[in-house]
């Protein structure tokens, strides 16, 4: 790869600084973030029932429905399991959304 591609492709991981060529972007955050292949969080992949999957979209579907997009809208035990402690950012609405779009149409990371 050209020095040439790696600066125009540059961005910063919004958790550990460093520069890497956003093509190796494991995701973008709900705030345009980039996240570094080291820091992402490895896919998970599970098994569920059809009621299992349904009650998932569900359960995210309320949680956007109760306004917990808005942290501010969260009690302090939900947020800090949506950010894993101080460990990621929390989606919001849109990343609600986006997620449960994902889940329905079995969508890669992006
Ligand atoms: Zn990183």
């Amino acid at each position: 790869m050209n020095e040439r591609a790696i600066e125009r492709h540059s961005v910063n991981c919004y958790k550990c600084d460093t520069l890497f060529d956003e093509r190796n972007s494991e995701r973008t955050t709900p705030d345009g973030g980039d996240i570094c292949p080291d820091c992402a969080v490895q896919g998970i992949n599970i098994a569920v029932t059809a009621q299992e999957f349904h009650t998932i979209i569900a359960a995210l579907r309320f949680y956007q429905e109760s306004g917990m997009g808005d942290p501010g809208n969260r009690s302090d035990d939900i947020h800090a399991l949506a950010c894993n402690g101080d460990d990621v950012v929390s989606l919001d609405a849109v990343g609600i959304d986006n997620l449960c779009e994902r889940i329905n149409t079995g969508g890669s990371l992006q």
